[in-house]
């Protein structure tokens, strides 16, 4: 059991098809004590129940600070600790440059890039006192290949900035033994991009990724779970890129 007696909090954690879910399911196989964090709308508590015995849900929006702040305060009083926070919750939009209005990139940011600065900052002062922690955000390949997939420029901004945001957080907190780490995604198949490639696009995508096929989310979870894990203990500031060879 990689994550025997961990607290595992992971946002954006409750939709069944999702990177998120997959990686709290894995997490609870692996021991940890999984916190699902989402939307109402989302019902993290039943996602949770899903889990097994002793798994929570917690309704929080990351976009809004006093709500993370709210989420990681009822957390540490029912569970006492936060060991692996999972930065998974995001949206993104199919745009072009020139279509994107301020409301769209204030929406797509403020999931991603904002959400991911209030909840670490929201668990952080608790790893510090513990000192320990693991912090794994998932960014995308899109902000690596300068252009997304399916999401627009906005979203590989936004994720682009969660690379950045990672990599400081990470050198600021390594004295206090919190591991701060990214995980890129390449294209996998979820709710986020389902309907969002045209039939006649897929060999084309196909064409693309060296391992010949699209993502599953355990692909992701299984790497978040080895970053969150003590296997990764030497690792702090890193990437790794799940995305079956698109960047070779
Ligand atoms: P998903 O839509 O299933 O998951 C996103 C989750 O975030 C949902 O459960 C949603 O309710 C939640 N969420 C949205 N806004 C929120 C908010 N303000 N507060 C709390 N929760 C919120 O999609 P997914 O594909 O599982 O995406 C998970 C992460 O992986 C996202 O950050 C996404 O950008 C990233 N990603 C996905 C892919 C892919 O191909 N699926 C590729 C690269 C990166």
């Amino acid at each position: 059991m990689l994550l025997k007696n961990k607290v595992a909090l992971i946002t954006g954690g409750a939709g069944r098809n999702g990177l998120g879910f997959a990686t709290a399911r894995m997490m609870a196989a692996q021991g940890a004590r999984v916190v699902i964090l989402d939307l109402a709308r989302a019902e993290p508590a039943a996602a949770a129940t899903l889990l097994g015995e002793g798994h929570l849900g917690v309704v929080a929006d990351v976009t809004d600070k006093a709500s993370c702040d709210a989420a990681a305060a009822e957390i540490l009083q029912a569970l006492g600790r936060i060991d692996i926070l999972v930065n998974n919750a995001g949206i993104t939009q199919p745009r072009k440059t020139l279509d994107i209005t301020g409301a769209d990139y204030d929406a797509v940011l403020d999931v991603s890039l904002r959400g991911t600065l209030y909840m670490s900052q929201a668990v952080l002062p608790a790893m510090r006192e513990q000192q320990s922690g693991a912090i794994v955000c998932i960014s995308s390949v899109s902000a690596q290949r300068g252009g997304g997939i399916l999401g627009g420029p906005h979203y590989s901004a936004a994720k682009a900035g969660v690379l950045g945001l990672a990599r400081a957080m990470a050198r600021e907190y390594g004295k206090d033994n919190v591991r701060i780490n990214c995980v890129t995604p390449g294209l996998i198949a979820t709710d986020i991009n389902k309907g969002l490639i045209p039939d006649d696009k897929l060999q084309g995508i196909l064409d693309g990724i060296p391992l010949n096929r699209i993502g599953e989310p355990n692909d992701v979870a299984g790497c978040v779970v080895f970053l969150a894990s003590d296997l990764a203990k030497y690792l702090t500031g890193v990437t790794l890129d799940v995305n079956g060879g698109m960047l070779i």
